[in-house]
C-alpha cells in the first residue's frame, strides 16, 4: 500500500485520536464473544505496536494509516469470522514491511503462529511489477503459504477488500491495475474458498472502476425498480410463509437483488437490456433447525414451495446431498410465479447460510458437528498442496493452471463401480482418465459414457458413468492440452510432452553430431549456438528437436557451413524498417500479393509473426502482442490464451487489423468427428480437393474406437473460404462435428 508521510496540516489531531479509539473499540466489541483468557491483552498489544509503527504515516486519502490495519482486522472478524490470532496478525500485517521490525521481533512478542502468518503476508506484498512474472511469482508464493496456514490467504483477502473499498483516492492507473488483478486472482480465490459475500463485493468494486458507466446505470436501475420488486416479493412469499407457519417451522425469508456484477454479466452475455434480466433477485428461505433433520426439512420446504408454484425441472440443484467443493450447501429451484416470471428459490438452514456467506471459517466452526469424513474443501486444499509440491513449471504457467482450477462449478461423475469423482466444470473423458491414474490418462483412447462410445474430448455431464478405454501404443499429444479442463491432466500431459521432446532432441543431437563430423566442424557449444541462431530457434533444445523430428533436414546444416559461418545471421528473418520494404519482403517471400496486417495505434505496418496457438488467417478478429524475444505476435481475439494475455499483460497488447484481402493461402486446421463408415474418408477428401480445390497439407485419421476422428491441415484464402468448407463437410453423411482448431503445432509434429 502506498503511504505518504506527513505532519498532517489542517487536521484536528485530537478528533483523529478519538476516532482511532472508536474504531479500535468497535473491533473489540465484535471480537468479544469468543475472547478467552489473555486474548484482549494480546490484541491491545498488537494494536499499540501497530499504532507505534505507523504513527507518522498516512494513506493516499490523507487518513491516518492505522485505519487500514484496523479495517482489515474488522473484516477478518466480522465478515470472515476469524479469531484472535488473525486479528493480531491483521493489525500487524504491514508492520514488518514498513518499519525496522523483523519477523523475529514478531515471534518474540506475539509467538510463532502470528510470526508465520505475518511472514507469509510480507512475502506476498511488496511491489507488483505489472506485466512481469513477478506478479505471478508473488501469487505462487501466497499459495505456497496455504499449506502452512490458510489464514494467510484469508487475511490477504481482507487486506485486498479494504484496499478495493478505498481505491477512490488512488491514481487512475493504479486503480485499473489493482482492479484487474482483483478480478483475475482474488475474486476467483474468494469464490473457491466459499467467501461468497467477499467475492461478490470484489467483483462489484472491480466493475465500479473498470466499467464505471455500466456500474452506475445498473445501480440506478436497481434502485428505481426497488418498490415494484419488493411488492412482487411480498405477494410471492405470502402463501409460502403461511404454510411454513402452519407446519411450525422456524424460518426467515429474504429476497434480495443479485450482485451488480452478475447482472452486468448476464446483460453482456445474453446481449439484453436490464429490463430483460429475469432473475434479478433470488428468494432465500433459511430454516432454524437441528442438524440431524436438515436434509428432510429442506426437501419438505421444497415440496411446500412447489405446491404453490410450478418448478422448472432443469433448474433443480441439490447441493445438500453433494455439497460444492468450496463447502456450499443449498437446495435451489426455479419456479414460475403467478405473473409468469421465473423466480429462483434457495432453501437452506442457518448453518448452510453461514457457510455460504463466510465460507471456510464458518465451515471450521461447524466441523465438530459434522460427520468425521474429510470435507471437500479440505480435499481441495490438499489437492492444491499436491499441485504446489509437484509443480516445477514457470510461475506464470502455474498461475494460469491454478486459475483454471479455481473457477466456477464442478461436474459430478461416476466410475463403473459407482465411485463419485468431482471434476472441474467442462472436464472431458480425458480429464477423467487422468484423474483415475496418470498411466490411464496417457494411454487413453476414448471412453464409454453410459455404455456409449465417445471420443476423448467428450465433455462430461453430471451423473455420467465413465469407463476409460486404453491402448498401449497410445501416447499424449500436443492437442490433448485443448481437451482438458483440470490442471492435473494438463500438468501430466505437459510433462509427457516435455519428455518426448527431450527424446526427439536427443535423437536430433546425434544426427547433428554425425553431420558436423562429416563437415569437419567442431561440436562446441559455440558452434551449436551459431547453428541455433542460423536456424532461428528459441533454444538449442528446439534446434535439436527440429532436427530430430525432420523439420530441419540434415542437408540444411551443410548450407549453414556454406554461408559465412563466423558471421551468422538468422536465416529468413529480416527486420522491417518501413511499409515499403515490408511489402517488398512479403512479395519476395511469397512471390505474390499478400494480405497486409496493420498494427498499433496509428495502424503501422511492422514486423510480426502469427501465434502458433491460434493461427490467425485474414478475416479473423486479431490483436498484436509484444513478446520479449520474438517481436509482435498476432493472436485471434478468440484465442484460448487471449483472456490471460489481455488481462495480465494489457500494456503489451497492440491493436491489429487486416487491411485488404488478396488471393493468398493460409494454413488452417480442421478437426472432424463422425461415426466410422466405409467411404467416409473418400467423401471428405473429395469435397476438399475436387469440389473446393483446396490444397491439403496433411491429414491424419484415427478410427480405432469405431469413431472417426480426422485432423486435416489445409490452405485456405480467408475465413469465408474456410466457413464454406466447414459447411460442406458438415453435410457429409456420418460427420457429427467439424471444428477449426487453434494450434497446428502438435498435429504437424506427430507422425
Ligand atoms: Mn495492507
Amino acid at each position: 500500500m502506498s503511504v505518504v508521510k506527513s505532519s498532517a496540516n489542517n487536521v484536528d489531531l485530537e478528533e483523529e485520536k478519538k476516532e482511532i479509539v472508536r474504531r479500535y473499540r468497535k473491533l473489540l466489541r465484535r471480537a468479544k464473544p469468543f475472547l478467552k483468557d489473555n486474548d484482549a491483552k494480546i490484541i491491545k498489544k498488537a494494536f499499540n505496536t501497530s499504532m507505534d509503527a505507523h504513527k507518522d504515516m498516512r494513506r493516499k486519502s490523507g487518513e491516518p494509516y492505522i485505519y487500514h490495519p484496523l479495517a482489515v482486522a474488522q473484516i477478518a472478524v466480522e465478515e470472515i469470522g476469524l479469531g484472535t490470532t488473525s486479528i493480531v496478525s491483521a493489525l500487524l500485517h504491514d508492520v514488518v514491511e514498513d518499519t525496522d521490525a523483523t519477523i523475529e521481533d514478531m515471534e518474540r512478542e506475539f509467538g510463532p503462529k502470528v510470526a508465520t502468518i505475518i511472514d507469509g503476508l510480507t512475502k506476498i506484498s511488496g511491489v507488483f511489477e505489472y506485466g512481469t512474472s513477478q506478479q505471478a511469482e508473488n501469487f505462487r508464493k501466497m499459495l505456497l503459504t496455504l499449506s502452512e496456514d490458510v489464514r494467510v490467504i484469508l487475511i490477504k483477502l481482507a487486506d485486498r477488500l479494504h484496499n478495493m473499498r478505498t481505491l477512490e483516492s488512488m491514481p487512475r492507473e493504479k486503480q485499473l491495475r489493482t482492479a484487474s488483478e482483483t478480478i483475475y486472482l482474488y475474486a476467483p480465490l474468494a469464490h473457491r474458498l466459499g467467501l461468497y459475500a467477499i467475492k461478490s463485493e470484489l467483483e462489484d468494486l472491480n466493475l465500479r472502476y473498470t466499467e464505471k458507466d455500466s456500474y452506475e446505470a445498473i445501480t440506478k436501475q436497481i434502485d428505481v425498480t426497488k418498490d415494484a420488486r419488493n411488492k412482487f416479493i411480498k405477494s410471492f412469499i405470502k402463501p409460502i410463509q403461511t404454510a411454513l407457519k402452519n407446519q411450525e417451522y422456524q424460518f426467515e425469508i429474504k429476497g434480495r437483488p443479485k450482485s451488480i456484477h452478475s447482472i452486468w454479466n448476464k446483460m453482456k452475455k445474453q446481449n439484453i437490456p436490464f429490463e430483460e434480466v429475469y432473475d434479478l433477485f433470488a428468494i432465500r428461505i433459511i430454516l432454524d433447525i437441528e442438524p440431524e433433520n436438515e436434509k428432510t426439512a429442506c426437501w419438505q420446504v421444497y415440496s411446500i414451495v412447489t405446491d404453490f408454484y410450478k418448478p422448472n425441472p432443469d433448474r433443480l440443484r441439490d447441493w445438500i446431498s453433494t455439497p460444492k467443493a468450496n463447502g456450499y450447501e443449498s437446495l435451489h429451484t426455479t419456479v414460475m410465479s403467478k405473473s409468469g416470471q421465473w423466480v429462483e428459490v434457495q432453501i437452506r438452514t442457518e448453518r448452510m447460510d453461514e457457510i455460504a456467506e463466510k465460507g471456510y471459517a464458518a465451515h471450521w466452526k461447524y466441523k465438530d458437528n459434522l460427520k468425521s469424513q474429510q470435507s471437500s474443501l479440505e480435499q481441495w486444499i490438499s489437492k492444491v498442496r499436491d499441485m504446489l509440491e509437484q509443480n516445477n513449471v514457470s510461475a506464470i504457467e502455474f498461475v494460469d493452471d491454478f486459475r483454471s482450477n479455481l473457477f466456477t462449478d464442478e461436474v459430478f461423475v461416476f466410475t463403473p463401480k459407482g465411485e463419485l469423482k468431482i471434476l472441474p466444470y467442462g472436464a472431458t473423458a480425458l480429464d477423467f482418465a487422468f484423474d483415475i491414474h496418470t498411466e490411464v490418462g496417457a494411454h487413453c483412447l476414448g471412453a464409454k459414457v453410459n455404455q456409449k462410445l465417445v471420443p476423448i474430448n467428450y465433455t462430461l455431464k453430471n451423473g455420467d458413468q465413465v469407463e476409460i478405454l486404453t491402448a498401449p501404443k497410445q501416447k499424449p499429444k500436443e492437442d490433448w492440452l485443448r481437451f482438458v479442463a483440470s490442471s492435473k491432466a494438463r500438468t501430466k500431459i505437459k510433462d509427457a510432452l516435455k519428455e518426448s521432446k527431450r527424446t526427439a532432441a536427443k535423437d536430433g543431437k546425434e544426427i547433428v553430431l554425425r553431420k558436423l563430423k562429416q563437415l569437419k566442424i567442431e561440436p562446441t557449444n559455440d558452434n551449436f549456438e551459431k547453428l541455433r541462431l542460423y536456424f532461428n530457434t528459441e533454444t538449442q533444445l528446439d534446434f535439436f528437436y527440429n532436427v530430430g523430428k525432420g523439420i530441419i533436414a540434415p542437408s540444411e546444416i551443410k548450407k549453414y557451413k556454406e554461408s559465412k559461418s563466423d558471421k551468422v545471421t538468422p536465416r529468413q528473418i529480416k527486420k522491417v524498417k518501413d511499409a515499403d520494404t515490408f511489402k517488398q519482403e512479403l512479395t519476395k517471400a511469397k512471390g505474390k500479393k499478400q494480405d497486409i496486417l496493420l498494427i498499433g495505434e496509428d495502424m503501422d505496418i511492422i514486423d510480426y509473426k502469427f501465434a502458433k496457438c491460434c493461427n490467425p488467417i485474414p478475416g479473423d478478429d486479431v490483436f498484436g502482442f509484444v513478446t520479449v524475444t520474438e517481436g509482435i505476435k498476432i493472436h485471434r481475439t478468440s484465442c484460448p490464451n487471449a483472456p490471460e494475455l489481455l488481462s495480465n499483460h494489457g500494456q503489451r497488447v497492440v491493436k491489429a487489423k487486416w487491411a485488404s484481402k488478396h488471393q493468398s493461402s493460409f494454413l488452417a486446421g480442421l478437426g472432424i468427428i463422425g461415426t466410422d463408415r466405409v467411404g467416409l474418408i473418400s467423401d471428405v477428401t473429395k469435397i476438399i480437393s475436387s469440389e473446393l480445390k483446396v490444397n491439403m497439407r496433411s491429414i491424419s485419421i484415427d478410427t480405432d474406437t469405431g469413431i472417426f476422428e480426422g485432423n486435416i491441415q489445409l490452405y485456405v484464402n480467408d475465413t469465408r473460404h474456410l466457413d464454406l468448407l466447414i459447411d460442406k463437410l458438415k453435410k457429409v453423411k456420418g460427420v457429427v462435428k467439424v471444428n477449426r482448431f487453434d494450434s497446428l503445432e502438435g498435429n504437424s509434429l506427430e507422425e
